[in-house]
């Protein structure tokens, strides 16, 4: 994070010009270039280093496969080489190797041999495993990438052990100001390096502290003050790496600008969120334009201007519902996102308080416009514990978890919540479901149809209707369009481009052959049925069990969902109501969800 807000490059400059000894210029400090960075690992911090026991299959023996690469296998030409080497016993399981041995194995140089036994000389060069993907790396002409993921994967990064992964060589790290040197700086939280600056009043050094001050200022505002200069932007978040990136057009003084930020407040704790809105004011005020993507209510508000799209989702949305003031927004009877601002679908009481063994008091809520719940506030007595987490920043904690109700994790961000929750809690309990707005892994090339298991009835419906084979209405089967084998396009490859996408030309896209498509159950074709919405599929079908299995995914609100669309065009909080859809009818399981609102609009959180 230092080298990309640009503070490392003034930490150099601060070190350079008053750090003690004096060593020379600020590049001495820098990791990208060969006077300051670490002579072992060139300045990376880390080195490959080969993971024995993921090459090394240490029961077996080299001819039996012992070594995983694939141009080991058994009677590979690589493995022939090492027999004919008669360097190692090859018939001796790798466990009962000598480490003198393992070594030449791994990283023996170029050895050339000959052979005479088929009368007439033949040469033949052997080398040691890691030399030759070590060799092979160095070649520039590059390498493809599955060569580099099969290679990699029998590596691990380790710390350098010469640096420490400070990336920087013992004189630049022998340089010290108020007895800390650049290493230690670049690894305090920035609020723990805001105070450590504070103390920083030489004339010489000033100027320069005070730029970095500025810098740190605006980044503890956005709420990043627990990073630190050398946390990799690869490990941020989606959300603190858009704050990093914001943090530093604060910093620059262009004007007339156009920012467009797509849901900067996700994953952020109600206290964030009003930073965030500070620092979109502040770009504002510098006489730049934001346009800001959210579904945030406190964002909302606080605009000079809303345009709401609506009014629902997929086919029943995509217009223009309002432009305006946030608070004419909230007289406009029309619009979702009005009726949310203006609280007028919040007037049910809700059972809000909840204590371990309290008496149970029935409720009345309204908990959705025009129906009236009652809900009774749950009962526990029992507690799932989390002990002695200590994963990252967890101070060795302990937390039971009362069973059988809602528990919300909650927190700042970066206060521990997740390491608590993904790391010690599903460590210690395993049979916990998370569910997660991942896509929908094995189920992505089926779609709403298969996944609620109503197209078998479906089919069955439509074999009924017409005495036909029900084998013709699956386009996995008889009845597919013959010329794209029922997946309704062509993917045409363009070698060294990414690969192009056709619309079938036989079927047109509809999946089925033409005979198949003049089989009607009241007039309408399977292909019709598969682009119904779900909601126009409840009210097509009176079989009992369809309209049930499509009332759950109407429940989580995918009614406008095609029955025939692919999974994997689903948004994150889609797939995750999916998921959660088809998780409602079992019982006494625990669920682990990941911020379950994010990306939704007010309307859909009250429905989760
Ligand atoms: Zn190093
Ligand atoms: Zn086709």
């Amino acid at each position: 994070m230092g080298t990309v807000t640009e503070i490392y490059t003034y930490l150099r400059l601060l070190f350079s010009r008053y750090g003690l000894p004096t060593i020379g210029d600020s590049t001495l400090f820098s990791f990208n270039s060969p006077e300051g960075a670490c002579e072992n690992c060139k300045g990376l911090g880390e080195k490959l280093v080969i993971d024995e026991n993921s090459i090394f299959n240490w029961d077996k023996s080299i001819t039996q496969g012992g070594i995983r690469h694939s141009e080991f296998r058994s009677g590979s030409r690589r493995t022939n080489i090492i027999i004919a080497s008669n360097l190692f016993d090859v018939h001796k399981p790798l466990k009962d190797f000598s480490r003198q041995d393992l070594d030449k194995l791994l990283y023996s140089g170029r050895l050339v041999m000959s052979d005479k036994t088929q009368g007439f000389i033949q040469k033949y060069s052997f080398e040691g495993v890691v030399t030759g993907i070590m060799r092979r790396r160095a070649d520039r002409r590059g390498l493809s990438s599955s060569t580099l993921g099969r290679d990699n994967k029998f590596f691990k990064l380790e710390h350098c052990d010469v640096c420490q992964g400070s990336r920087l060589n013992k004189r630049a790290r022998a340089v010290l100001i108020n007895n800390k040197n650049i290493v230690e700086l670049v690894n305090m939280e920035l609020d723990d390096l805001y105070e450590f600056f504070k103390d920083i009043k030489h004339p010489l050094a000033q100027p320069i502290v005070a730029k970095m001050t500025e810098m740190i200022e605006s980044l503890k505002e956005i709420g990043l003050g627990y990073l630190s200069l050398s946390r990799s932007v690869r490990t941020l978040s989606g959300g603190e790496s858009q704050r990093v990136k914001m943090a530093r057009q604060l910093g620059c003084d262009l004007i007339e600008m156009l920012y467009i930020l797509d849901e900067p407040t996700i994953g952020l704790h109600p206290r964030d969120i009003n930073q965030m809105i500070t620092l979109l004011m502040k770009i504002r005020d510098k006489g730049n334009s934001v346009l800001v993507v959210e579904h945030d209510s406190e964002v909302i508000k606080a605009a000079d201007c809303v345009i709401d799209i609506g009014p629902l989702a997929g086919e029943k949305g995509g217009k223009v519902m309002f432009i305006g003031k946030p608070n004419d927004l909230k007289q406009n009877k029309e619009s979702l996102t009005g009726r949310y601002l203006s609280n007028k679908r919040h007037s049910g009481k809700r059972p809000s308080r909840f204590k371990l063994g309290e008496e149970a008091h029935p409720e009345s809520s309204n908990v959705d416009s025009g129906v009236v719940a009652t809900l009774f506030p749950r009962i526990t007595t029992e507690v799932l514990n989390i002990t002695n987490a200590s994963t990252n920043n967890l101070k060795n904690i302990s937390v039971d978890i009362p069973t059988g109700v809602l528990t919300c994790i909650t927190g700042v961000a970066g206060s521990g919540k997740s390491s608590l929750i993904f790391d010690c809690f599903l460590e210690q309990h395993p049979q916990a479901v998370v569910i997660d707005q991942s896509p929908i892994g094995a189920m992505n090339r089926g779609n709403p149809a298969t996944y609620t298991g109503v197209f078998d009835r479906i089919r069955k419906t439509f074999s009924h209707a017409t005495g036909k084979n029900i084998g013709l209405f699956s386009f996995n089967s008889i009845g597919a369009c013959e010329k794209c084998q029922g997946l309704g396009f062509r993917e045409i490859d363009m070698h060294f481009l990414s690969s192009v996408t056709l619309i079938c030309s036989e079927c047109e896209g509809r999946r089925y052959k033409k005979e198949v498509l003049g089989y009607l159950y009241q007039g309408k074709s399977i292909a019709d049925v598969l682009e119904m919405t779900i909601s126009e599929a409840v009210k097509f079908f009176s079989d009992d069990e369809i309209v049930r299995r499509l009332g759950i995914l109407k429940s989580v609100g995918l009614d406008y969902l095609e029955l025939g669309q692919s999974l994997d065009t689903l948004s994150g909080g889609e797939a995750q109501r999916v998921k959660l859809a088809s998780e409602l009818h079992k019982k006494g399981n625990i669920y682990v969800l990941d911020e379950p609102t994010t990306g939704l609009h007010m309307a859909d959180i009250e429905r989760l």
